[in-house]
């Protein structure tokens, strides 16, 4: 569609909207305008996310962008995308004349987020771009710097930041149930396969905590609501059989809030370290295992209802939702944000502020990026 509904009403207004509307590739099924999407790298994390916006009423898929034309006209048939909507790396530059793309999904490994996001900027498209933002607080801050000079919308795929349990988590603890938040436990691993991208400085960035560890820093932060004004940190390395030679093998770090919070957060890409955290206040506590995943979260708690005498409050809740329900909660998010020209709820700035804090860990942990 290219133009936030804002815009595209004044050009209804000026009698122009029916003129626009065959050249602005919206596809209108049901009658629906949605968002197209070219998606950019087609792995893992792409997968999930073409499945979610299947579902999405607001935003579809319309252009791949792959190093592999084979795969991706598979993929392509498969969402009903034209040929000649896939693009190689090289030649991306040239949606910039497809109409029926309005936004990216930036699903590359890390240290290709940057060129691939100022890219699209510059081609004049919307850009959802998967976590961590970048491998450096200066590439974050040239990806911000060209969605603003480009007018368009920078998210950051945040997933958590759309779903239901997490958001209760979040209302909890800002109603006081636990009264105020003392300290906050978490942490989210995996035992990682020799020869992974991740495992690689250079397209990594560095170790677990830009993958994994991010969840624990992220969330600890969306649910103080607070920014950090601290960091302590230690790494090691166990496993000496050659998986580690570029990044560490376990991070675990305590950040200090301003009110006096501290959040205790461990990551590893040599352990086996399914994700969870858990929140700890003078009226009681709320739990969440797991609390990372694609779906089966599951929130618990127990509480002071107050009065003397009266019995705690507890919560046993498990999201039933399977995936891929959370990446269609964030596309209709970001399909949302596009079209009414809005800054998504996890924006750019966001993701540069993890950025920073990234750095600030292995800074405090003693080891250099
Ligand atoms: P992946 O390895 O499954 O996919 C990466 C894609 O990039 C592949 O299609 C690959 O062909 C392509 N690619 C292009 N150049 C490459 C290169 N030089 N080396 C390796 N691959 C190259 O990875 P993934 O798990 O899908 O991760 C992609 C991004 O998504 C990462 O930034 C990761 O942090 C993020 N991610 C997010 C979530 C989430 O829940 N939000 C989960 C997993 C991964």
């Amino acid at each position: 569609m290219g133009l936030s509904r804002r815009e595209f009403s004044k050009l209804g207004a000026m009698g122009l909207a029916a003129q626009m509307l065959p050249s602005v590739g919206v596809a209108a099924q049901g009658g629906e305008r949605k968002v197209g999407y070219a998606v950019i790298g087609l792995g893992t994390i792409a997968d999930h996310f073409m499945r979610g916006v299947l579902a999405s009423p607001n935003s579809q898929i319309t252009g791949l962008v792959s190093g592999h034309r084979d795969k991706a006209e598979r993929i392509a048939a498969q969402y009903g995308v034209p040929k000649s909507s896939i693009y190689s790396y090289e030649d991306m530059d040239k949606f910039r004349d497809n109409k029926a793309i309005d936004a990216v999904y930036v699903a590359l490994p890390n240290s290709m987020h940057a060129e691939y996001t100022i890219r699209s900027a510059k081609a004049g498209k919307h850009v959802l771009c998967e976590k961590p933002m970048s491998t450096t607080v200066k590439e974050a801050e040239d990806m911000i710097a060209a969605c603003k000079d480009a007018h368009v919308q920078l998210m950051i795929a945040y997933r958590l930041h759309y779903e239901p349990l997490h958001l209760k988590a979040v209302k909890l603890i800002k109603d006081g149930a636990l009264g105020r938040v003392g300290t906050i436990n978490g942490a989210f691993g995996f035992d990682a396969a020799p020869g992974a991208w991740r495992l690689n400085k250079t397209l990594a960035g560095g170790g677990s905590v830009f993958d994994v560890g991010i969840y624990v820093l992220n969330a600890s932060r969306y649910l103080t609501g607070e920014e950090p004004v601290g960091f302590t940190a230690v790494a090691s390395t166990i496993d000496q059989d050659g998986r580690f030679a570029m990044v560490e093998e376990n991070v675990s770090w305590t950040t200090k809030f301003p009110s006096g919070t501290l959040a205790t957060g461990s990551s590893t890409y040599g352990t086996q370290m399914p994700g969870y955290f858990k929140v700890f206040g003078p009226k009681g506590w709320i739990a969440m295992d797991p609390a990372f995943n694609y779906d089966g979260m599951r929130l618990r708690a127990k509480f002071s209802a107050g009065g003397k005498g009266v019995p705690d409050i507890e919560i046993d809740e498990s999201n039933s939702e399977k995936d891929p329900a959370q990446f269609t909660r964030e596309a209709n998010h970001f399909s949302e944000c596009v079209m009414t020209n809005q800054r998504p709820k996890s924006s750019g700035e966001e993701g540069l502020r993890d950025m920073k804090y990234i750095f600030d860990i292995y800074q405090a942990a003693g080891v250099k990026l």
